[in-house]
């Protein structure tokens, strides 16, 4: 990598393909253009920002994600002036236990994450195909794949086991553990910020559309919430989070539905959404009175608080917790109740500094510090894709 060059991110989603764009300077990365292209099979839109300006706010036709990715490579070119792109980092949901780190793509490289697609059916594929095209559309240029899934690598064996026959954890049935980037950027950060947690034990609670908790020991995850796929733990957005395996039965033996139907009741239909009859979304629901939306956010405070109890058990204590993701970073109610259902672990929040987002938001002298530390998955990806062009 040369000064000026530009790394490109890319996240790959179901309906949205999400972008970054970092410049490097010296020893830093400095972003230069966010957007998405949302709406992708509906209608899909292309807004790309540099800093608060906007510079790119298209309607695509039609766009499917290799159409809407052509376009992508268009706007970036024309707003990079033709500087060289020195690599593509592409966030990866699923490296399964083989891939342990960063790892420049090529077509063998695709043929062995083809395999995890069972693994992750809703993401996976999006991952794939998009890193496919990017090496056709600009080849020569690095693609690296950046694991989801890489970061909870130092969990150790008796977090990742389910107790089924072990045939099955041979077969690659096991906890995995996701937003493995979204944690390695907080504990990257976390040295700078209290340097006594990073040594120490730290949850961190990615409290976004998908939601998990992490529970970090110097720096490495040792336990998180999210396991086989991604959605054990929490309840989210859309998503039930852990719920009895026999619900799962009940509703094919007896209520007949078939795999594909309980599939998009688990991820779609479910969590914040499904309890609430509303909405999946935090603010809709906090703004809301209807009892329906007050309960669905009960079940969720309820659910966040034995979570973070489990984690502490498996550290064996709290030193700090920090809260991210879209309701971890803007919810100052939400934080605060979680907390409060920890008071026994020692957590309590200094409520002014806690309203006003401030990054330390723990009460002074607090026996469990807490803070608020935004998450930048982009920039990690970016960091890899630096560390490993040198
Ligand atoms: P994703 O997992 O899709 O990246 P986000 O991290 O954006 O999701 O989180 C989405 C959730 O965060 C929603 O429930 C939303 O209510 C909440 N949220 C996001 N941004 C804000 C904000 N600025 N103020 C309040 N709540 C927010």
């Amino acid at each position: 990598m040369r000064e000026g060059d530009t790394i490109v991110v890319l996240n790959a989603g179901s309906s949205s393909l999400k972008f970054s764009t970092f410049r490097a300077d010296g020893a830093c990365l400095e972003r230069e253009l966010r957007g998405q292209v949302s709406g992708i099979g509906q209608s899909p839109r292309l807004v790309a920002r540099r800093g608060a300006e906007t510079v790119a706010d298209l309607a695509l036709d039609d766009a499917d994600h290799g159409r809407a990715l052509e376009v992508l490579v268009d706007v970036l070119r024309a707003e990079l002036h033709d500087r060289p792109i020195a690599g593509v980092g592409h966030r990866v949901v699923h490296g399964g236990l083989e891939f342990m780190a960063p790892t420049r793509v090529d077509a063998a490289v695709l043929e062995r994450l083809e395999r995890f697609v069972p693994l992750a059916p809703l993401h996976q594929p999006h991952n794939l195909n998009t890193i496919r095209r990017m090496l056709e559309r600009l080849p020569g240029v690095p693609e690296v794949a950046c694991f989801d899934t890489a970061f909870h690598r130092t969990v150790p064996e008796v977090a990742q086991l389910y107790a089924l026959p072990r045939r099955y954890a041979e077969a690659g049935v096991r906890r995995y553990g996701f937003h493995g980037l979204s944690y390695e950027y907080v504990a990257s950060v976390m040295p700078a910020i209290d340097a006594r947690a990073a040594m120490g034990r730290t949850i961190v609670l990615h409290l976004g559309n998908g939601a998990s908790m992490c529970a970090l020991r110097g720096g490495r995850s040792v336990a998180t919430t999210m396991g086989f796929t991604a959605l054990e733990g929490l309840p989210m957005g859309t998503r039930t989070g852990s719920l009895d395996p026999g619900v799962l039965l009940f509703l094919f033996d007896e209520m007949k539905l078939g795999v594909r139907d309980v599939e998009h009741l688990l991820y779609h239909e479910s969590g914040l959404l499904g309890l609430s009859g509303l909405s999946s979304d935090m603010r809709e629901l906090l703004a809301s009175d209807r009892p329906e939306a007050r309960l669905a956010v009960e079940v969720f405070v309820y659910r966040a608080v034995r979570e973070l109890g489990s984690l502490a058990a498996a550290l064996g204590g709290l030193d700090a917790v920090v809260y991210t993701a879209g309701i971890g970073e803007n919810q100052a109610e939400i934080r605060a109740r979680i907390a409060d259902g920890a008071a026994w672990l020692g957590l309590a929040l200094d409520d002014h500094a806690n309203a006003r987002h401030e990054r330390c938001i723990g009460v002074a002298g607090g026996r469990v510090a807490a803070y608020v530390v935004p998450t930048d998955e982009e920039l990690m990806i970016a960091r890899h894709v630096a560390a490993l062009l040198g």
